[in-house]
């Protein structure tokens, strides 16, 4: 064989991606791509495409530490989220070294974990959604990952839980924050105390462009510098970088109007679900997950009526659950409806 050995432990990240009427399955924005982005990439100089990106993403990273109120650097950007969690987990750590993960979460954190020639500890979460600061800290792992909201419960993580978790870890702290537009708390005042702290965030959700590939994260300058070493150069396409930058300049009420309706639609999908019995997990992210007795049966019935939701099998103490992407309520309505029809086959069957 001429692969890696870690590299045997490793399947390919691939969840059902094919095309549906209405694919509530991967926490993208729904009401589409905001205003001003758009026309940035649709008014791109032709050596956007021609010519090589900055190598940094310099001016991006001026405007997104001006949104975040850090300075600019104490910014790295990447091709995705994905990208810049990959480089950060890398960065700080040697082969055969730990990687702390709580179980559930983010399924890619286990993955780049193992593509790095690292080890991933999972911790699972207490009650099912609740962060165990005494067994992550008890890893002793060189990169403690968390999640808030996390992917796919839907929870905040408590604050104090997490500060205790930044302010003992041997090592560096991760808190991904994709999801934090949807929510009414982050965990950027613990950036002033703590030198090892990363808080990654993405333009992949409340921004509309998970298509271009936009990630960044912030921490402190000697950290960030280490996870753009690690990243190396021209990871921001120039697309991206421009609608990004007409993004976070001028598409800010769009976002925040669209922000304000996926978490009005949460509360009135929760509400809906509730008068069917379900009681979905409290949330703070554009989605809910949904415990149901069989989720691969339901999410497999679903498409087969045009709706994609993700199923999740078997988490601790929560069991089967469908993780449900909030957008319009037009593609509420459509998951509900086609949830009653394939309820109604399962009671028939
Ligand atoms: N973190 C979490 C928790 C996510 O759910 C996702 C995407 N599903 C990502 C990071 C990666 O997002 P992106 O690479 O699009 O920025």
């Amino acid at each position: 064989m001429i692969s890696r050995d870690s590299y045997r432990q490793i399947d390919l990240y691939a969840p059902d991606r094919s095309p549906c009427a209405t694919d509530l399955s991967d926490n993208t924005n729904l009401w589409g791509v905001p205003p001003h982005a758009a026309r940035a990439v649709r008014e791109a100089h032709a050596s956007a495409v021609t010519r090589y990106p900055s190598l940094y993403a310099a001016e991006l990273k001026g405007a997104l530490a001006k949104a975040a109120g850090v300075s600019a650097d104490m910014v790295v950007t990447g091709c995705g989220s994905d990208d810049v969690l990959d480089s950060a987990i890398r960065a700080f750590t040697e082969p055969g070294d730990r990687v702390a993960v709580p179980h559930p979460s983010f399924a890619m954190i286990p993955i780049f974990a193992r593509m790095n020639g690292l080890e991933p500890v999972l911790v699972p979460l207490s009650n099912g959604t609740a962060l165990d600061a005494d067994a992550m800290l008890a890893t002793a792992a060189r990169v403690i990952y968390l999640c808030s909201p996390n992917n796919p419960t839907g929870n905040l993580l408590d604050a104090g839980e997490v500060a205790r978790v930044v302010r003992e870890a041997p090592g560096v702290v991760i808190v991904d924050e994709a999801y934090v537009d949807f929510a009414d708390a982050d965990a950027l005042d613990l950036l002033d105390s703590s030198d090892r702290l990363l808080i990654c965030r993405t333009m992949s959700k409340a921004y509309g462009l998970a298509g271009l590939r936009m990630g960044y994260a912030l921490g402190a300058p000697a950290l960030v510098a280490e996870v753009e070493k690690s990243r190396g150069p021209y990871k921001v396409n120039a697309l991206a970088e421009r609608a990004a930058l007409a993004a976070l300049r001028e598409d800010g009420p769009w976002v925040r109007e669209h922000v304000a309706e996926a978490v009005a639609n949460r509360e009135r999908l929760a509400d809906e679900l509730r008068a069917r019995e379900i009681e979905p997990l409290p949330s703070a992210a554009n989605f809910l997950l949904a415990p149901v007795p069989d989720a691969a049966d339901m999410a497999a019935l679903l498409r087969a009526r045009g709706v994609a939701v993700r199923p999740f099998v078997d988490l601790p103490a929560i069991g089967d659950a469908l993780r449900i992407s909030v957008g319009p309520w037009e593609m509420m309505q459509a998951f509900l409806d086609a949830f009653d029809d394939a309820s109604g086959e399962v009671a028939c069957s």
